[in-house]
C-alpha cells in the first residue's frame, strides 16, 4: 500500500462504531463516523434499548486495547453471582465461576459517551451527528448521508464500515452489492423495563453484587445494579402474556402470583405506573454471510449478528469484533483486499455460534436454573 493514509467512514455512533473508531484511529486511519442521532453527550433522555448491560471478558479486553478498560469498571458494578429469587419469596447465590471471577453492570449511555470523547480525541476522527445514511456504492467508496436539515452530503473513501446496528442500511446496500445470505428470526418474546428504585434512605433495597433473576421456566424478569442505587428490571415473557394484561388488576395478580417479592420493591404505584405506560419490544436474532463486499465494505457488531441478549454478549462480541479486524489489518498489514475476507471468513463461525448460544442461554436463565441437575452441575464446577 502506499504511504497515504486509508480513508474510512464508520456508520453508526453506538457503542460497537465508538470504540471501533478508536482502533481504526490509532492506526493512523483519517476516520469520519457518521450517527443518525444527535450527540447523546448532550441530549437530556435518550430512547432506545436497554439502560445498563453486563460488561464481560472479551468486551473488556477490548476496552483495554485503546486504554479505556479503568475508566469503563471505575463506573461499573461487579455482579460475582446469579441470585435466584424463587416464587416463595427465597434467594439463593448462584456463582459465575470462582470467587474472583464476576461481570460487570455498566451504564449503556456513559460507556457510549466515554468511547465517543475517546474517538473525538484523536485528531484524525471527525464525528459527524445527525447524519443519517442514505446510500453506499461499493465500486465507488461513495456514502450519502442527509443531515438534520434535509442537506445530502457525499464522502468517498476507501472503506465503509457499517456499525449501524440490527437493522443496518450499510447492510442492505450490501445485499444489492453482492451475494449475501441472510437470515433473521424475531422470537415470540418481547421485554420491558422496570425500576426498583433506591431506598428512602438512599440505599439499595437488594444484594448489589448480583444479577438478580426470577425465573418462571416459560418467562423471566431479571435485574441488574445501577451506580444511583436503583436496579433497573428487564421482565422478558411472551408477547401473548404481555397483551394479556390490561388492567391494573390483572397487573397486580399477575406479579402477586408470579413475582410477590418484586413488589414491594418495586413500589405498587411505580409498577402499574410504567407498565401500563409501556410496550413490550421485540427481540430478534440475526445470521448473515460473508460481512464483506470486495475491498470497500464492511459490517460488524449487531449490524452483522444482532442476537437475543440472554447470554450478554451482544455489545461483547461487537466489541471483540474490533479486536479481530484489529488483527487482520495488522496481520494484512491494512491491505483491505486481504484483511476483510480474512475477517469475513474466521468472524463467520464464532458470530454464528454466540447466536446459536445466546439463544439457548435463555432457556438455561428462566428454566434450567431451577433444575436439580443444574444446581448440582454448579456446585461440582465450583469445588
Ligand atoms: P447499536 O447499539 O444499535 O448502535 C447502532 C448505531 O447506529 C446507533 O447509534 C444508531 O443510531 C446508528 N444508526 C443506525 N442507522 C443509521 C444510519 N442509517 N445512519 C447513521 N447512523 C445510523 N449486550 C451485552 O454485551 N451485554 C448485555 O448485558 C446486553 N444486554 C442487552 C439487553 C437488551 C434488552 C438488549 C435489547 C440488548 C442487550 N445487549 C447486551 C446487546 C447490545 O445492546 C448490542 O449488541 C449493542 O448495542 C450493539 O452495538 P452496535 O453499536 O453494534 O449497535
Amino acid at each position: 500500500m502506499s504511504e497515504r493514509k486509508p480513508r474510512v467512514v464508520v456508520v453508526g455512533g453506538g457503542l460497537v462504531g465508538a470504540l471501533n473508531t478508536c482502533f481504526l484511529a490509532k492506526r493512523g486511519f483519517i476516520v469520519d463516523l457518521y450517527e443518525k442521532r444527535s450527540d447523546i453527550r448532550k441530549a437530556e433522555h435518550v430512547k432506545g434499548r436497554s439502560i445498563n448491560l453486563a460488561l464481560s471478558t472479551r468486551g473488556r479486553t477490548a476496552l483495554r486495547m485503546v486504554g479505556l478498560e479503568d475508566t469503563v469498571l471505575e463506573n461499573g458494578i461487579r455482579m460475582h453471582a446469579r441470585m435466584i429469587h424463587d416464587p416463595d419469596g427465597s434467594r439463593r447465590p448462584i456463582l459465575y465461576g470462582k470467587e474472583d471471577q464476576y461481570i460487570m453492570s455498566v451504564d449503556r449511555r456513559r460507556l457510549n459517551e466515554v468511547l465517543l470523547t475517546a474517538a473525538e480525541k484523536n485528531p484524525n476522527v471527525t464525528c459527524h451527528f445527525e447524519h443519517k445514511l442514505v446510500s453506499c456504492d461499493f465500486k465507488t467508496g461513495e456514502a450519502e448521508f442527509i443531515n438534520n436539515e434535509g442537506k445530502r452530503i457525499k464522502k468517498t473513501v476507501d472503506l465503509i464500515v457499517g456499525n449501524d446496528g440490527a437493522f443496518s442500511g450499510v447492510r442492505k446496500e450490501m445485499m444489492k452489492a453482492t451475494l449475501l445470505d441472510y437470515q433473521q428470526q424475531y422470537i415470540p418474546h418481547g421485554y420491558m423495563e422496570l425500576t426498583i428504585p433506591p431506598s428512602p434512605k438512599d440505599e439499595y433495597l437488594m444484594e448489589t453484587n448480583y444479577l438478580h433473576i426470577w425465573p418462571r421456566n416459560e418467562f423471566m424478569m431479571i435485574a441488574l445494579p445501577n451506580l444511583d442505587k436503583s436496579f433497573t428490571c428487564t421482565l422478558f415473557m411472551p408477547f401473548e402474556i404481555f397483551n394479556s394484561i390490561k388492567t391494573e388488576e390483572d397487573l397486580m395478580n399477575f406479579f402477586r402470583d408470579k413475582f410477590p417479592d418484586s413488589i414491594p420493591l418495586m413500589g405498587e404505584e411505580t409498577l402499574k405506573q410504567i407498565f401500563m405506560s409501556s410496550k413490550a419490544l421485540p427481540m430478534v436474532s440475526i445470521k448473515c454471510s460473508p460481512y464483506h463486499v470486495e475491498d470497500k465494505g464492511l459490517i460488524m457488531g449487531d449490524a452483522a449478528h444482532a442476537m437475543v441478549p440472554f447470554y450478554g454478549q451482544g455489545m461483547n462480541a461487537g466489541f471483540e469484533d474490533c479486536i479481530a479486524l484489529d488483527e487482520m489489518l495488522d496481520l494484512y498489514k491494512n491491505d483491505f483486499s486481504k484483511a476483510l475476507p480474512a475477517y469475513s471468513e474466521t468472524r463467520t463461525v464464532d458470530a454464528h455460534a454466540i447466536c446459536d448460544l445466546a439463544m439457548y442461554n435463555y432457556v438455561e436463565m428462566r428454566k434450567s436454573v431451577n433444575s436439580k441437575l443444574f444446581l448440582m452441575r454448579k456446585k461440582l464446577d465450583n469445588l
